[in-house]
């Protein structure tokens, strides 16, 4: 098991008094308190590298902190391990004997999970285990997939499960002390990201992107934090479809984690289309990049991903923006690839829109969020620009492939600052 420092719980009965050493003698940031009403206490957090302090303050008598005081004195009152799987961490524990205070984990702040264990199995420190908000929060939600009527189709939005991708990598040029506050880094700098195909269903079903498949091995795996616990296959299912329902699949682009659906091995390891009735759209150029990669851009493309479609004869190449079936349309971005698309949909008067890597998470909304992945980042912005323009004034439904917790949701600009309101 690996753990990070996350913070240190400091009991504090004079506040002042801490505040004088650790802000002003030492000179560090404090952040705003937050107040734990359930627990009487509010605490103080201090920045540390990539750990914090957390001064905690009892605010009534009858609170933990005040009785620890009251007890022990002043001084260490916790330490906070960060764990990847906490349940996988508790039984670690129970099973080597180690007494819990907490067998099963309890919510925390910010989506989080939490169990302590007791300091007399832990050197005399009272230790909390926790693990991270947007995964726990996940782990957390109802299986069912999110269906949305849009005019005469129906969209719903599927999930092949989870991967982690560098953080750094993700927002760019964006500091970090910015983006980990919207996506909580891992003890390997990653982030957790959601793959979301979408369904629509119309006069013909068609499936934009596919997730990752589940060709890779346990290097793999590893390397990405794959959790694929919930996939495609699933989400399919609970949607009431089975592969054989698909008409067509629609690429964005060919990167594995939204091609590496398309594909699927047989029992005697050969590799052919996963949806058998399907024809796959695909950008020409794309086609072109993704079957003469170059060093900068290798290692997101995988030939078995989508070479055996053309094999199979179930390849169709489109050249320019079109129309794929009424009501919904091809359009190139550019930016992330030089042929990357977003896919439009439009029907009854009302508009939808599968961005794919334009926007890979609500966090990318700002102009100047854009991944360090991207090939021409400049292109992006201009592309960007001119969709977010475009999708307050249309009311567009925005779905958003990789944001782990949000599928879908509505752009808007109140008093000159770009909000989302999440689609619920
Ligand atoms: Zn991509
Ligand atoms: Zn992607």
């Amino acid at each position: 098991m690996k753990a990070v420092l996350d913070h240190v719980g400091i009991a504090v009965k004079d506040l002042a008094a801490a505040l004088a050493f650790y802000r002003d003698a030492l000179g560090l940031d404090v952040e705003a308190p937050e107040e734990v009403a359930s627990q009487h206490v509010r605490a103080h957090f201090v920045p540390v590298g990539g750990s914090k302090l957390e001064l905690l303050e009892a605010t009534a008598p009858e609170s933990a902190i005040a009785k620890y005081i009251d007890k022990r004195g002043p001084g260490l009152h916790h330490i906070t391990l960060r764990v990847a799987d906490i349940r996988a961490a508790l039984a670690q524990l129970k099973a080597r004997g180690a007494r819990l205070v907490d067998e099963e984990p309890r919510p925390g702040a910010e989506g989080a999970l939490v169990a302590f264990v007791h300091p007399s199995a832990a050197a005399g420190v009272l230790v909390e285990l926790k693990q991270s908000g947007d995964r726990a929060a996940i782990r957390g939600l109802p299986s069912a997939v999110s269906k949305v009527a849009l005019g005469n189709f129906e969209l719903v939005s599927l999930c092949d499960g989870f991967i982690g991708l560098d953080g750094g990598s993700m927002f760019g040029t964006v500091p970090k002390p910015l983006w980990e506050k919207k996506a909580p880094p891992d003890e390997r700098n990653r982030i957790t990201l959601a793959m979301r195909p979408l369904v629509v269903r119309g006069a013909r079903t068609m499936l934009i992107d596919a997730g990752l498949g589940d060709k890779d091995d346990a290097k793999f795996h590893e390397i990405y934090a794959v959790d694929r616990s919930r996939s495609l296959d699933h989400t399919l299912a609970e949607a009431g479809l089975t592969r054989e329902d698909i008409d067509l699949v629609v690429a964005t682009h060919l990167h594995f984690d939204h091609a590496g659906g398309f594909t699927v091995r047989d029992r005697s390891g050969r590799i052919r289309p996963a949806f058998p009735r399907a024809q796959y759209v695909v950008r020409r150029g794309e086609w072109e990049d993704a079957t003469h990669p170059h060093a900068r851009n290798r290692a997101s493309y995988v030939a078995d991903n989508y070479v055996p479609l053309a094999e199979a004869g179930v390849l169709l190449l489109v050249d320019e923006d079109q129309t794929i079936m009424p009501g919904v349309k091809v359009v190139r971005t550019g930016g992330h690839t030089m042929h990357h698309q977003l896919i439009a949909i439009e029907s009854g008067g009302r508009t939808a829109a599968f961005v794919a890597d334009l926007m890979p998470t609500t966090a990318h909304v700002p102009d100047a969020w854009i991944m360090g992945y991207d090939l021409y980042p400049v292109d992006t912005l201009t592309a960007k620009q001119r969709f977010v323009q475009e999708a307050i004034a249309r009311e567009t439904l925005v779905f958003f492939e990789h944001d782990p917790n949000v599928a879908a949701g509505y752009l808007r600009e109140v008093n000159g600052k770009r909000t989302l309101q999440p689609f619920s």
